[in-house]
């Protein structure tokens, strides 16, 4: 498996953008293949608490098709731990996808709970349940939603020059865009890309957990969700090989596609300033293509 080396990261200048202006994108998914893009920061500070506390395994939760679920498997082989994988739905079981076949591969214990069940994966018997099974384990939330998690993604805002006025980002859990948020300065804008229908309950979430300076520098957009989380319609999926065929970077169908199409279509609306300077984060999460692959061009 290929070593976590962060100076991988790169800005790279987009060449292809209308209404004269710039538009860099910081490539976190040249980090690594498995443990991409902003998965990584927010997996790091979590890693070293538990090995910090000598708790050797992680459990963690996600959906069957979860970016987080794969990266903390091949993250925990890579730093010597055991990790345990709590998959929302029984029906995951019967036929593992690509992802959770990773998942095993990386030495990752799957643990398949009722979309009813998975919805107490925060109290406290259910927890105490699963270490009975597993043993003592340390926890890290669904998308690595805990304050570890936020902390780690600050180091991405670190990598972000405040020459910047626009930072776009995808909106998953918020975790990022939190982290990312406590790093930038007051004269820079955080715009957030919700995949999902219905994600402006994100704000909210996202808000909780920020001095109350940054809010008036946070926009949170849901509109560009193409039929839900993991959907997708043709004219997405054109619009990535488009994007791939005059920039060469791949983006993933559920995250990053649908943010950097959002963000075009922010220009055709006349939405930035003609001196605006933007930058958009590249997360990762280019495992999650798997399934429409015979679709794309890479
Ligand atoms: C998980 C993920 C996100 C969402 O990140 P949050 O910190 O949960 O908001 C965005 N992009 C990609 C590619 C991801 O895998």
């Amino acid at each position: 498996m290929d070593i976590m080396d962060e100076h991988k990261v790169v800005i790279q200048q987009l060449k292809n953008v209308p209404n004269f202006l710039s538009i860099d994108i910081l490539r976190l998914d040249l980090l690594h293949s498995i443990i991409s893009g902003n998965k990584w920061y927010k997996l790091r500070p979590n890693i070293e608490a538990a090995k910090k506390a000598k708790i050797f395994t992680i459990l963690t939760f996600g959906g069957a098709f979860s970016n987080h679920l794969i990266a903390t498997a091949a993250a925990a082989t890579q730093f010597g731990l055991q990790s345990v994988g709590v998959v929302r739905g029984l029906d995951a079981e019967t036929t593992l996808n690509p992802t959770l076949e990773a998942c095993k591969h990386y030495g990752m214990k799957l643990h398949f709970v009722s979309r009813e069940d998975y919805r107490k994966k925060e109290s406290h018997e259910f927890l105490m349940n699963l270490q009975n099974l597993y043993g003592k384990a340390f926890i890290i939330p669904e998308g690595g939603a805990n304050e570890n998690g936020r902390l780690g993604a600050e180091d991405i805002g670190k990598l972000i020059p405040h020459s910047y006025s626009h930072v776009c980002v995808s909106v998953g859990s918020g975790t990022s865009a939190v982290g990312i948020l406590r790093q930038l300065s007051l004269e820079q804008q955080l715009l957030g890309f919700a995949p999902m229908k219905r994600g402006k309950y994100l704000e909210s979430v996202i808000s909780q957990h920020l001095l109350p300076k940054f809010l008036p520098n946070f926009q949170l957009f849901d509109q560009w969700h193409f039929g839900g989380f993991g959907h997708w319609k043709p004219e997405l999926l054109d619009f990535m090989n488009r994007f791939y065929l005059f920039e060469t970077i791949p983006l993933d169908m559920v995250y990053t596609a649908k943010m950097m199409f959002g963000v075009f279509d922010l220009i055709q609306q006349n939405y930035f300033p003609k001196k605006a300077k933007i930058l958009c984060v590249h997360t990762g999460g280019l495992q999650g293509n798997t399934s429409i692959r015979s679709f794309l061009c890479y």
